[in-house]
């Protein structure tokens, strides 16, 4: 029996690894974290029998421990209760699908007490890649990529022999409103960017993936999973999303993992890998997309993209500012409390104020993602 701990079991990818658990029938779930979705987490709880589980606010931790109070569990709160889901001694694999920075301590902390990273939470390694990917090799731990696209380029990599990587080509769906033109994106409504063509995914990542901000932090995660330079990183408009990616060799051989668009499949990879197990669901039939089409992406549309090579080439703290200026604008988008185009223009604006401190620490990197909010705060609510 394989033991692992997930971070952030009530969403889109914490459901679905229960969702391979329940198939698979030889991992045990030892540790469960949810934010406020207490109902959804107590089911969970009533079927895998997690030894601990955590939830964001204290009181609500309260109420959870009366409604399982017929139940052998340890039921904590908070940052505290979160690392300690983490590291968490008998589990073996951490599933980090916790949504925004929030996922950083607990991440860093699960490396350092030697767990294997099976990782969704981009945003960690976005604004910490220079800390994580450094300490994982350090401790001998394997950090796993979950995405989509990052398990398609580490599947494409395994026949790899030691040759190095030559291109990294992402592929990318470019969401709702591809071959839209800017003046078009003003009046997009909350309702419209969580129409995404292919995934059913996260809130903020659905919004994330019409504005192409999530192939933004895709960039930055595949510069730290991979160790190459974000040149090397050519970002592909393919709106079938059969290609989950590919990698270009020396030679120009291209290897590239071709599949339905259903995450159990880069899930289940990382949890076993690297045994290939048997998937329940639909296979591939190349004949009915019938063409793949693929084109370049539109970052004058998208300015999101763009932003990120910036971020990236202006390293430290920048993919922080980036990240977090994001995080803030999407809930505000969410909120109704800016209009569309504000998400990317405000990333800009944080950006353009921000100074850039080289290799941040984790407490530099939270002070910048503090920076970024109350700039926000000023700026928004002017
Ligand atoms: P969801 O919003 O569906 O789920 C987020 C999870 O985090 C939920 O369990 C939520 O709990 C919990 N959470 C939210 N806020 C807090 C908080 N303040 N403290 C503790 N826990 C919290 O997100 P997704 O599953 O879509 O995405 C998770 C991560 O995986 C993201 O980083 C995303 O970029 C990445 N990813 C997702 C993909 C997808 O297909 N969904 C694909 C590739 C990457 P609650 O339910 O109680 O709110
Ligand atoms: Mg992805």
């Amino acid at each position: 029996m394989k033991k692992i701990a997930i971070l952030g079991s009530t969403g889109s990818i914490g459901t679905q690894t229960l969702s391979v658990v329940r198939e698979q029938k030889d991992i045990q779930v030892v540790a469960l974290t949810a934010g406020s979705n207490i109902g959804l987490l107590e089911a969970q709880m009533r079927e895998f029998r997690p030894a601990l589980v955590c939830v964001a606010e204290e009181k609500a931790a309260e109420e959870l421990k009366v409604r399982t109070a017929d139940l052998q569990v340890k039921v904590v709160s908070g940052m505290e209760g979160l690392t300690e889901a983490a590291v968490w001694p008998e589990s073996e694999i951490l599933v980090t699908a916790v949504v925004g920075m929030i996922g950083l301590r607990p991440t860093i902390a699960a490396i350092e007490a030697g767990k294997t990273i099976a990782l969704a939470n981009k945003e960690t390694l976005v604004t910490a890649g220079h800390i994580i990917m450094p300490l994982a090799e350090k401790k001998n731990v394997p950090v796993l990529p979950v995405d989509s696209e990052h398990s398609a380029i580490f599947q494409s990599l395994q026949g790899a022999a030691g040759n190095p990587v030559h291109r990294i080509l992402l592929t990318a769906s470019g969401g709702p409103f591809r071959g839209w033109k800017k003046e078009d994106l003003g009046n997009v409504q909350v309702e419209d960017a969580l129409k995404h063509p292919n995934w059913a995914m996260g809130k903020k990542i659905t919004v994330d993936s019409s504005t192409m901000v999530n192939k933004g932090l895709e960039v930055m995660e595949a510069r730290w999973l991979f160790g190459v330079d974000p040149s090397q990183i050519q970002v592909v408009v393919h709106p079938q999303s059969v290609i989950h990616s590919a990698v270009e060799f020396e030679d120009g051989a291209v290897i590239a993992q071709l599949g339905t668009p259903d995450m159990r499949l880069p899930i289940q990879y990382a949890l076993y890998y690297p045994q290939r197990r048997r998937l329940s669901g639909k296979r591939l039939n190349l004949c009915v997309p019938g063409s793949l089409t693929f084109e370049e992406p539109d970052m004058e549309t998208f300015p999101g993209l763009a932003l990120a090579y910036r971020a990236l080439e202006q390293g430290g703290s920048m993919p922080t500012v980036y990240n977090a200026a994001n995080e803030r604008a999407v809930a505000l988008f969410l909120d109704r409390k800016i209009r569309y185009p504000e998400i990317t223009e405000l990333i800009e604006a944080c950006m353009d104020q921000a100074g850039v401190i080289p290799e941040p620490g984790v407490e530099e990197i939270l002070a910048a993602e503090r920076e970024v909010y109350e700039y926000i705060q000023r700026k928004a609510f002017r």
